[in-house]
Parts: C-alpha cells; sequence; structure tokens
C-alpha cells in the first residue's frame, strides 16, 4: 500500500496530505460509509508513521455530491472529545471536511471527482473536499474558503488549494447540458463536448484567488494515468482512491 507521494511538494511540513494509489481501495462496497477496523488501523498506523505520535480517531464522512462541509474546531471539540467520541460524527452526509485539530487525519475518496486539499498557513487550518460536477456546481470549494475565513478569522491571502488527481477534459466528455451550467469550462472538440472540472473551480474562486493566485493544480488525470481508480475508466465497480490531509503540530 502506498501514496503517490506526488503532492508532498506543494505542502509545508507541518501538514500530512496525500492521495493514495490504487494499491489501496478504499471502496466501500457495502454501501456503508465507515471504514473498517483493518482499513482504519491501516490509516492510523500510516498517520503514526509520519508524526511518530499516537493517533486516536480519523474523520471520515458520508459524501452525498452535496455541499455541506463538517466544522472540526478544537475550541468547540476539546471538551466534547473527552465526552463522547468524536467519530460519532463520522456518518454526517458532507462533502467537505474543515478542521484545526493537531493529529487527526481528515479523509475523502474518489474516483474521478476531484480531492481539493486546503490549508491556511497563518493559523494553521486544514480542509478536504470532494469536488464532483454536482457539488462544484453547488460551489463547494469556495464555500469551504468563506467557512476557514469566517471561523477562523483568516483570508484568501493565507489560504492555499490544491488540486489532486482528478478525471481531465481528456477523458471527461459530457452531454451539452453540462454547456448550459458550465459554460466557461465545457469545450468543444472533434464534434463533442469536454468539461474541466478542475479550471470550473478555478473560475469559480477568481474573486478570491484573481488570477489563481495561490491555487496548485497536480494536472493527474485518474481516467488517463492508471495508477488510479477511475469510475470513468472502470465503471461503477471501480475502487476508491483514498485522500488524507492531517495537522502534525510542532
Ligand atoms: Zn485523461
Amino acid at each position: 500500500m502506498k501514496s503517490s507521494r506526488e503532492l508532498g511538494s506543494y505542502f509545508p511540513s507541518w501538514i500530512l496530505a496525500d492521495t493514495f494509489d490504487r494499491t489501496l481501495d478504499y471502496s466501500f462496497p457495502d454501501g456503508g460509509s465507515v471504514f473498517n477496523e483493518e482499513q482504519e488501523r491501516f490509516l492510523r498506523s500510516y498517520a503514526e508513521e509520519e508524526r511518530n505520535n499516537k493517533i486516536k480517531e480519523c474523520q471520515n464522512i458520508k459524501q452525498v455530491h452535496g455541499n455541506e462541509i463538517v466544522l472540526i474546531k478544537k475550541d468547540v471539540f476539546k471538551s466534547e472529545l473527552v465526552k463522547k467520541n468524536i467519530s460519532q460524527d463520522r456518518l454526517k452526509a458532507a462533502d467537505g471536511i474543515i478542521t484545526d485539530f493537531v493529529d487527526l487525519p481528515i479523509l475523502i475518496r474518489t474516483a474521478d471527482c476531484v480531492p481539493v486539499f486546503l490549508f491556511d498557513e497563518k493559523f494553521k487550518v486544514v480542509g478536504l473536499v470532494h469536488a464532483g460536477w454536482r457539488s462544484t456546481h453547488l460551489g463547494i470549494v469556495k464555500k469551504a474558503v468563506v467557512l476557514t475565513c469566517d471561523e477562523y478569522s483568516s483570508e484568501p491571502d493565507n489560504i492555499r488549494i490544491v488540486f489532486g488527481p482528478a478525471i481531465r477534459s481528456c477523458c471527461y466528455e459530457v452531454g451539452l447540458e453540462f454547456k448550459e451550467r458550465f459554460d466557461n469550462s465545457v469545450f468543444e472538440r472533434d464534434g463533442r463536448y469536454w468539461f474541466d472540472l478542475v479550471k470550473e473551480n478555478i473560475h469559480q474562486l477568481e474573486g478570491l484567488f484573481p488570477q489563481g493566485k495561490n491555487l496548485f493544480d497536480c494536472g493527474i488525470c485518474t481516467c488517463c494515468d492508471e495508477r488510479y481508480f477511475s469510475y470513468r475508466r472502470e465503471g461503477a465497480l471501480a475502487g476508491r482512491n483514498l485522500s488524507i490531509m492531517m495537522i502534525k503540530g510542532e
């Protein structure tokens, strides 16, 4: 089991952030949304290896292609954590997680949708967003940035965003209705329509990050690059690529 390690250069040393390749399948064939014991044990040991510290929990969400975001603030949750296990929230239906908690791995799963990594350099906050076309249409990444700014007195200047492995316009053929939904990011090639999911997200962030400042794209296409699971290439039974993010602290 290994991560691509291709994303490491985008992040400062206080962050653990990665998208795993297909040697690690994080799909839940039974339709569940909770990691099984073996998966959770692996994730904790992976994070502990990086951190050299005991990891108690992983934060998972039930992804529903919406625009809900789970916020886990340490000043709110610190006492709560003692009273009730934080994992009770793991079933929450959402497509994004934001936290300033140290040593709490946050996780999302994708197979062509884009994993969006967000972090605030100044206030040490991290966020992970699962952005398929539906969540993108609902503006989930911009919502995550605004939420981070509101909750942590941050501003876009301190925030950096990295777009991980996702299906690209080389492979993402769509119908004419996408042209109406995403006029800036659908183009014609050989009489067919192709959607650029990352470009659409960058377009939506233009007002907060003029000229794409602080936005970084790894450029990997999950449909072209067979190291990754791809719904478009492999169909409904495709596995899921796991993305992880964690604040390593001091
Ligand atoms: Zn491609």
